[in-house]
C-alpha cells in the first residue's frame, strides 16, 4: 500500500514536470524573438526598455546603407571601435580626441526619427506621404529632447532633430549657466561646464539635463570641431540633423569618462553629415578621478610628498613598488617621504621604468 502511494506520486510529479518544461521553453522563445526580432513592434519595446536602463542607440547594430563617409574635425581615430560600446569597459584613451562607436556609422533608436515626423519604409526613413525613402523638409518636425536626470543626478541623453528651427536666433544672446552645478563639479578644478548639445545648435542655456561637467579639452578639442561641423552643415543647406549625445558613466562615478556623438544629416541621408564616436573627457598629463572630479596635473604631483626610494650608489629614485627596488642591494636603499622637486633639486633621476 505504501508503496504504491509512492508510485502514485512519482508518476503525478512526472506529468506535471512536463507542462513546466514546455513553459520554459515558450518563455525561452519568447525571450529570444524579443532581444533579436527586427518586428517594429518588438524592436521599439525593446528600445524603449534598453532606453530604460541607460542602453540606448548603442546596443543597436548600424542598419544603415547610407550611413556616408566618415566624420571630421579632431585628429583621425587611427583605431576604431566596431563594436557597441559596453559600459563595463569603457574605450581608454589613446592619445586621439576620440574613436569610432560602430564603425562610425550613426544609429538611433526608432523613437529618435519618429520624434522627427519620419516613418519607417523598408529599411529607408520617409516623411508622410512621399515616395521611398524620399524627405520633405517641410513634413520634419525640428525638436529636442533632454533625458532626466538620473538618481544620482547625472545626465542621462539628449537627443532631437536639428535644424534652423532649433538654433539661437538672430540677437539672441547666450546665458549665464553658471547656475548649473553637474554631477562632478562641487569639487571642480579647471572644469567646464560641457553642453551636450551645442548652445549653437539647441540655443539652450542652463538646462541641467544638458550640462555635464567636463575638461577644457573634451569641450573644445573634442565635440567643438564636430559640433561646428554640424552648425555649419545646417546654416549652408537649411537641411536638418538627427542628433543624439550621451554622457558614458563609469559604474557610480560622478564625472562622465566619455561623451559619445551621433549625428545624421535627413534630407541628403548621410551625405553630409554622418559620425558616430565617443569622445575623451580628459586632460592629457593629468589624472582625473572620476569619482569625485579631483584633478592632479602634473605639476601639482610633483607638488606632493610622498614616499620614495633612492638608490645611494646611482642616485636614481623609484616608486616603492618599482622592480627596480627589489633588485636594489640593501646598502645602497633609502627610503625617502619627499616632493617630487625636492629630489630632482638635490640631484637625483627619476626612474625611466616607474616614471615617478
Ligand atoms: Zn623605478
Amino acid at each position: 500500500m505504501a508503496k504504491e502511494s509512492q508510485k502514485n506520486k512519482n508518476t503525478g510529479a512526472r506529468s506535471r514536470q512536463r507542462p513546466a518544461l514546455a513553459l520554459l521553453l515558450v518563455v525561452l522563445i519568447a525571450a529570444a524573438f524579443f532581444i533579436m526580432s527586427d518586428v517594429p513592434f518588438v524592436k521599439s519595446a525593446r528600445d524603449s526598455l534598453m532606453q530604460k536602463l541607460g542602453y540606448e542607440a548603442v546596443d543597436q547594430q548600424s542598419g544603415n546603407e547610407n550611413g556616408g563617409s566618415g566624420s571630421s574635425g579632431g585628429k583621425t581615430a587611427e583605431w576604431d571601435i566596431t563594436a557597441d560600446i559596453d559600459p563595463a569597459a569603457l574605450p581608454e584613451y589613446n592619445g586621439n580626441y576620440y574613436v569610432k562607436v560602430s564603425g562610425g556609422i550613426p544609429v538611433f533608436p526608432d523613437d529618435v526619427y519618429e520624434r522627427a515626423g519620419l516613418i519607417k519604409d523598408g529599411d529607408e526613413w520617409k516623411t508622410k506621404g512621399n515616395l521611398f525613402g524620399t524627405v520633405d523638409s517641410n513634413k520634419l518636425t525640428a525638436y529636442e529632447y533632454y533625458g532626466s536626470l538620473d538618481d544620482m543626478g547625472r545626465c542621462t541623453y539628449a537627443y532631437g532633430l536639428l535644424g534652423e528651427e532649433t538654433m539661437p536666433q538672430d540677437g539672441q544672446e547666450r546665458g549665464d549657466i553658471s547656475s548649473v552645478h553637474p554631477s562632478g563639479w562641487a569639487k571642480a578644478q579647471n572644469w567646464e561646464r560641457c553642453h551636450l548639445i551645442a548652445w549653437a545648435l539647441s540655443a539652450e542655456n542652463a538646462n541641467p539635463s544638458n550640462l555635464v561637467t567636463g575638461t577644457h579639452y573634451l569641450n573644445y578639442d573634442s565635440m567643438r570641431p564636430l559640433e561646428e561641423e554640424v552648425e555649419h552643415y545646417i546654416w549652408n543647406t537649411g537641411n536638418h540633423v538627427l542628433y543624439y549625445v550621451k554622457p558614458w558613466f563609469s559604474g557610480d562615478e560622478l564625472v562622465a569618462r566619455g561623451v559619445q556623438m551621433t549625428a545624421w544629416s535627413v534630407e541628403d541621408k548621410g551625405e553630409g553629415i554622418s559620425f558616430n564616436v565617443y569622445c575623451f573627457n580628459v586632460t592629457p598629463g593629468a589624472e582625473i578621478d572620476y569619482r569625485t572630479g579631483i584633478v592632479t596635473t602634473e605639476e601639482q604631483a610633483a607638488q606632493d610628498a610622498r614616499v620614495y626610494v633612492i638608490n645611494t650608489r646611482s642616485g636614481v629614485f623609484h616608486y616603492p613598488t618599482c622592480d627596480g627596488v627589489k633588485e636594489m642591494s640593501e646598502h645602497n636603499k633609502k627610503t625617502v617621504t619627499a616632493t617630487r622637486t625636492e629630489l630632482t633639486s638635490q640631484g637625483y633621476t627619476p626612474c625611466g621604468a616607474c616614471e615617478p
